[in-house]
């Protein structure tokens, strides 16, 4: 029987992950093992979750909407998955389901340097920004400041975390957008002028040759670690997860990284 991993979200088409993770199971010579999408509504996650591992499935990675019910579906949590309140890694063992979150872990892999002792300001209080300021805390960042654009949402994802949400931020030493300015919206809907001169920049937002937010950091020379990287090493920690084997993140990065230049001449050829 093939060993089945895949992506469940609503929609799902968009996702590189299989990419990702099928030039991992080439590469290792992982004949028997697979990584599909799985567009699954809200309203037949839970079901469909349970049906997967009698269908020869090992684990799935979870992404927009399911996030959270992907917690309440399992057995077992790790810490990081119940504190942030949000899993994106299932892995089918023991005859049951146990929840990862293996995007906190992901995004301080992909700084690739220390948070401790840095401010650190967190753009944006959606799904991502949770992992990110409970990964910031973890790593002992000295301050972790929350800006959204609408700020009852900043102030309910500092509480949960012991950070300080801002109206206005103060100078940083590490930047952080996880809002979705690069898919839509621009520059301007950012408070980039309080921001001061960051000497790290990440931005969550992947797709295009460069986002408006790294566009800007890198305008002013700070290192920049981009949303491909943080999607790469999220990708790595599940597939340990699930194959126990020691992923080759070089090649799951060009995978991506092929894909985007695909899409990208795709889309430019259309118009
Ligand atoms: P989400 O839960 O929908 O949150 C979206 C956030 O973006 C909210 O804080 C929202 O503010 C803000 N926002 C949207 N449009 C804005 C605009 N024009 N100006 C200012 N703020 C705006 O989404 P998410 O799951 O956190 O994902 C956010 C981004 O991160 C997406 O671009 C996603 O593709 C990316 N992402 C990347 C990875 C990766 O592995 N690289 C992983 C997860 C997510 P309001 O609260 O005011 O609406």
């Amino acid at each position: 029987m093939l060993n089945l991993t895949g992506v469940a979200g609503w929609p799902v088409a968009h996702s590189r992950s299989p990419e990702m993770h099928s030039a991992a199971f080439r590469a290792l010579g992982l004949d028997d093992w697979r990584y599909t999408r799985l567009p699954l509504p809200p309203a037949l996650f839970a079901e469909a979750v349970r049906a997967l591992p009698a269908s020869g499935y090992r684990g799935i990675n979870v992404t927009i909407p399911h996030k959270e019910a992907a917690l309440t579906v399992a057995d077992v949590s790790s810490p990081a998955a119940r504190q942030i309140g949000a899993a994106n890694t299932l892995t089918f063992e023991n005859g049951g389901i146990a929840a990862d979150n293996t995007d906190a872990q992901g995004f301080l892999d992909a700084l690739g340097e220390p948070l401790a002792g840095r401010s650190v300001l967190v753009l944006g209080a959606g799904g991502s920004a949770r992992a990110v300021v409970w990964a910031a805390r973890q790593a002992g960042a000295s301050e972790v400041l929350v800006w959204n654009r609408t700020n009852e949402r900043a102030r309910s994802l500092a509480a949960d975390f012991e950070a300080e949400a801002v109206q206005r931020p103060r100078p940083v030493d590490v930047l952080v957008n996880t809002t979705a300015v690069g898919l839509g919206g621009s520059l301007e809907d950012l408070p980039m002028a309080d921001v001061g001169q960051p000497e790290l920049v990440a931005d969550l937002v992947y797709g295009r040759a460069d986002p408006p937010v790294t566009a800007w950091a890198r305008g002013r020379r700070a290192r920049v670690v981009g949303g491909q990287e943080v999607l790469v090493r999220q990708g790595a920690l599940s597939f340990v997860r699930w194959t126990g084997q020691d992923p080759p993140v070089d090649l799951m990065r060009d995978a991506i990284r092929e894909q985007s230049e695909a899409d990208f001449m795709r889309v430019r050829f259309r118009h």
